[in-house]
């Protein structure tokens, strides 16, 4: 399997897109923030990691799959991998953050999730600030 930890995904495109196409602005890979977020909605307090289901031990499939060959070295780089994941997600949610994972196994049913959650947020924010949309 290549090494493809990297940046801009195409689950993570269509998690992109999706959110802009709603309208929903957002900021990429916050070094500041534990984890550095792939996706950051700062208005909404919200953000989106997008986690490809072998790296980050998704319970399906190709998240169980571990490799043949060095499993040891496989099984403790995915652990850490997991932990570091939980560390990040219990950082943030102590900052105030909501924090959502999409997995790229179910990108698009996991989008959905996130927009409806942000949808009614905007909804309230829409209600309690009247005509200033902002
Ligand atoms: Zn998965």
């Amino acid at each position: 399997m290549a090494a493809v930890k990297g940046r801009d995904t195409i689950p993570e495109k269509l998690v992109r897109s999706t959110l802009y196409r709603e309208g929903f602005r957002f900021r990429l890979h916050r070094r500041d923030l534990p984890g550095n977020p792939d996706i950051v909605l700062p208005r909404y307090r919200s953000i989106v990691f997008v986690h490809g289901c072998f790296w980050h031990g998704h319970d399906c499939r190709k998240g169980r799959r571990r490799p043949q060959s060095r499993s040891e070295f496989w099984t403790a780089k995915l652990e850490g991998n997991i932990a570091r994941d939980c560390a990040n997600q219990v950082a943030l949610t102590a900052k105030g953050w909501k924090v959502f994972t999409v997995w790229t196994c179910q990108t698009e049913s996991d989008t959905r999730r996130v927009l409806s959650s942000l949808r009614r947020q905007r909804n309230k924010r829409l209600l309690s600030t009247g005509a200033s949309r902002n």
